[in-house]
C-alpha cells in the first residue's frame, strides 16, 4: 500500500522570516498528521531555519535543485552535500521551471538524481508536457523521452528511493488543472513503463504524485485516481490552510 504524499514547491517566494511563520503555522496545523508524507520544499536561504522548526515534527524538508558535484569551484550552485545538511530529505529535480528557464536537459536531470541518490536524498522526480506536446498528442512519447534519459542507469534500489511527479506544464500556476481521467492516464502509462524497465514490486510501489493547480477544491477527487499517490503543490503550498487542507482531504 502506496503511503500519500503531498509536497509544496514554495518556488522563489518568501524571505527567511516569512518561510518561518508559515513553518510554525504548519507545524500547529499539521503536528500530528501522520495519515500522508508531508514535505515543505522552501528555497535554499531558508531552510536551515525552517529544519529548525520542523524538525521535531512529522514534517519533512526538501529542496527545490541541487548541482551534481560535491563541492568545488561552481559559483552560485549548491551541493548535495550541503542541501543534506541542511536537514534535507528530498529534492526536486526538474522541475518544469528549471527545464524552461534554466536549460535543464534529461541530462543533467539524470546526473542530479544520482547525485541526490548517492548521499541519501529522496528525489522526486518531475516529467511534464506542454500544452503544445499535449495537442500534438505527443503526451506519452515525451514523457516516455523524460523517463528514458532522466532515469538512465538508476537501479531498482535507486527507484526504491525515488519518487516521480507528473506535472502536466500547461496545468502549472495556470488555474488549469488535468481532469482526473486525463491525469490517471498518465499516471498509468508511468507506471507501466516502469514496471517494464524495473519490476512490478518497484513500479507498485512507486509513489506517483500529481502536480499542477492542486487546491483544496480539486485535490480529493484527484487523489482519489488508482495511480496518484498524492501532489506536488506550488502555489496552494503558500498558503497554511490550503495546504493543510490538500493534506487532510487527500486521506
Ligand atoms: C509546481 O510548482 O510544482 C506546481 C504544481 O505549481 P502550481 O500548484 O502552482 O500549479
Amino acid at each position: 500500500m502506496r503511503k500519500i504524499m503531498i509536497a509544496g514547491n514554495w518556488k522563489m517566494y518568501k524571505t527567511i522570516g516569512e518561510a518561518s511563520m508559515l513553518a510554525e503555522e504548519l507545524k500547529k496545523e499539521l503536528a500530528t498528521f501522520i495519515e500522508a508524507d508531508i514535505v515543505i520544499c522552501p528555497t535554499f536561504t531558508a531552510l536551515n531555519t525552517v529544519y529548525s522548526i520542523v524538525e521535531d515534527t512529522p514534517i519533512k524538508l526538501g529542496a527545490q535543485n541541487l548541482f551534481w558535484e560535491s563541492e568545488g569551484a561552481y559559483t552560485g550552485e549548491i551541493s548535495p552535500v550541503m542541501i543534506k545538511a541542511c536537514g534535507c530529505e528530498y529534492v526536486i529535480i526538474g522541475h518544469s521551471e528549471r527545464r524552461k528557464y534554466f536549460n535543464e536537459t534529461n541530462e543533467t536531470v539524470n546526473k542530479r538524481i544520482k547525485a541526490a541518490l548517492g548521499i541519501g536524498l529522496n528525489p522526486i522526480i518531475c516529467v511534464g508536457e506542454t500544452l503544445q506536446e499535449r495537442e500534438a498528442d505527443k503526451t506519452k512519447a515525451i514523457i516516455e523521452e523524460q523517463l528514458t534519459g532522466g532515469l538512465e542507469g538508476l537501479s531498482n534500489e535507486d527507484m526504491a528511493n525515488s519518487i516521480i511527479a507528473y506535472e502536466p506544464v500547461w496545468a502549472i500556476g495556470t488555474g488549469k488543472t488535468a481532469t482526473p481521467d486525463q491525469a490517471q492516464e498518465i499516471h498509468a502509462f508511468i507506471r507501466g513503463w516502469i514496471k517494464e524497465k524495473f519490476s512490478t514490486l518497484i513500479s507498485e510501489n512507486l509513489r506517483i504524485l500529481y502536480g499542477g493547480s492542486v487546491k483544496p477544491e480539486n485535490s480529493k477527487e484527484l487523489m482519489g485516481q488508482a495511480d496518484i499517490d498524492g501532489a506536488l503543490v506550488g502555489g496552494a503550498s503558500l498558503k497554511e490552510d490550503s495546504f493543510a487542507q490538500i493534506a487532510k482531504n487527500a486521506v
